[in-house]
This record gives structure tokens, sequence and C-alpha cells, in this order.
């Protein structure tokens, strides 16, 4: 349900994406920018509902026939542009947003269009929804979604608000997790791997296979020490295969040794996450203090690298070399 109760955090950009309805100021064009999973489909689902609601400009009054049309995916006046290719082309946006503009709103005040992954426009599209934007008609609002606002044209840049959602504390998705119903333990812990994502952390939350495949790698952990150099590889290539969970992996990674160093200095658990896993905290907390700090760096380190596309096996030697140093 598309409602501004169901989003967390945030609260300034709701407030202005608010005050904008209520005080007719709503602007034909804005950017929401932010990582994946963290709500930018939810906010400007929200604000598009609120502009078509026909009852209210503070909150969508979810009963009226725009409200409820909305929710059913059947809004006339409601464009959600996404492509299944790599890039969206300029036929994308001819024939989803150029055409529908020729005419009026069918029924409601505004014409919205969102526009997914909109920094994966060709410069050509880029080009063509600029003209639009630039001179748009009274009923258009668009709202372009993009993980990295450094791709669209200057140009667009300057024609649009740009909101930038910011990574959510570990301590708000915590309390979500809670008012879901999920135990306070599991929900820190959980919190942590969420990155400041509600929706990653609902993905972990609801993942039927997360506690198996966390109590995998964290054996993987445990035979570190032991490992061979044939062994240290083959480790190697089971990640290489599962490449697209390295995030986490190294989360998980992370967090063990981010426990165990908070172990070592406190020597109780009280401060320590992962109560669940005592004996390999207590284990790898025999490391030098030295040590594990550098371990933790190297795993940093190694994270920077791959979000940045290094190459996955090098990376990945240099940081295994490290862990497994002594
Ligand atoms: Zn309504």
């Amino acid at each position: 349900m598309y409602k501004f109760e169901n989003i967390v955090g945030n609260e300034n950009i709701l407030s202005s994406l608010i005050k904008s309805s209520e005080n007719n100021t709503v602007s034909h064009a804005y950017i929401l920018d932010g990582k994946e999973k963290t709500g930018k489909q939810l906010i400007s689902k929200t604000f598009a509902k609120l502009l078509l609601c026909e009852n209210s400009k503070s909150s969508p009054c979810l009963k009226c026939s725009s409200c409820v049309s909305f929710e059913s995916g059947n809004n006339p006046d409601f464009f959600f542009i996404e492509s299944n290719k790599k890039s969206l082309g300029v036929s994308d946006i001819r024939e989803n947003i150029i055409k529908n503009l020729e005419t009026k709103p069918f029924k409601y005040k505004y014409k919205v269009f969102i526009i997914k992954n909109a920094d994966s426009m060709t410069i050509q599209a880029q080009n063509a929804i600029l003209k639009t934007i630039e001179e748009p008609p009274k009923f258009a609002v668009f709202i372009l979604l993009s993980k990295n606002y450094n791709g669209f044209l200057p140009t667009i840049l300057s024609r649009c608000i740009l909101f930038k959602i910011k990574p959510l504390s570990p301590k708000i998705i915590e309390k979500f997790l809670i008012n879901k119903n999920i135990s306070d333990n599991i929900a820190k812990f959980y919190s942590v791997y969420a990155r400041g994502s509600i929706g990653k952390a609902l993905d972990i939350a609801y993942s039927k296979t997360f506690i198996s495949f966390r109590q995998d790698i964290i054996s993987d952990i445990e035979k570190l020490d032991n490992l061979d150099l044939i062994q240290m590889y083959s480790l190697i290539k089971k990640y290489e295969n599962i490449k697209e969970n390295i995030d986490q992996i190294l989360d998980i990674y992370l967090l063990v040794y981010r426990d165990s160093l908070i172990f070592k200095q406190t020597n109780n658990f009280d401060k320590v996450i992962q109560k669940d896993i005592k004996i390999c905290i207590e284990n790898i907390s025999c490391m030098t203090t030295k040590n594990l700090v550098l371990k933790i760096e190297a795993l940093l380190k190694a994270k920077l690298y791959l979000e940045q596309n290094s190459n996955f096996n090098m990376t990945m030697e240099c940081l295994f070399l490290k862990l497994k140093e002594k």
C-alpha cells in the first residue's frame, strides 16, 4: 500500500515533497537518487499517488477513485517507465513519455511519469527528455530515479530538483525489524547486514536461505587459518560463482572480525552483536588487536575496490592473503 506512513526515514525529503503539494509549488521534474533498495520507488510512487489524489494535498486519501486505481495499477494518469535492456533509448522515451504528453490528463490533475534507472538513459534519450523538461505541459510531472546522478547531463540536472536518499542508520532498521516481529537479537545483526536499506533488511529477514548461507560463510571463516594456498584459491572460486552476493559475504566476514575485536577489548559479550556464535568469536579474538584491525581494514578496502569494479580475482587474492596472515 502506497502511503507515507509506510516509509521509514527520509523525513526531509518527504516533508519537502508534501509541502510542494500543499503549497501548489510542485516542480515539473525531480531526481530521486540513492543506492539499490533504499526506497526510491516507494517514495516516488507515494508522491505520485498524492499528486493524483482527488481529496487531499497532504497524504493520499486511499479512498478516491484515483487512489484506488493507483493501488491496483490502473491509474490512467500514472506512468511507470522501466526497461529490461541495459539502457533506456530514445524510442523508450518517445513511446512512453512524449506520445503521452500530446493529450491532457485522462481524469486527474496531473500526468505523473516515473522513470526507473533514469541514469541509464542514453545521451540521445536524455536530450529527448530534456526538451520536454524545458518546456513541459502544465500537467506533467517527471520523477527520475537513479543510482548515480552523475550519469545525467548537466542540463538535465539543472532542470530537476535533486533529492539524495541517504542510507538509514542500523538503529532505525533494527527498530523497523523489531516492529515486524523479528526478535531483538536477530534484528540487530540483520540491521548491520542491511547496510542502510530497508529493502535489503526485508530481503534478509524473509529469506529462507540467509541463515544457512551465513552459517556456511562463518564456517569458511573458521577454517581460514588452516587453509593451504590451493584451498584458498578454491574458496575464492566458490565466491566467484556467487559473485552477486560478494558484498553480503564480505559483510559477514566484517561483522565476525568486528565482534571478535569488541570481545577482545571488553572481554565480555555485552557489545558483541552475534551472540549466537560465541565460540567462533572467542577463537578469532585470540589474534592480536593489530592483526584484527588489519584484517578489518583489508575487508573494507576489498569492498570498496569491488564496488568500483576492480578485478574480482585479484582483489580477493590480496584480501585472502591478508586474512590468512598470522
Ligand atoms: Zn485519494
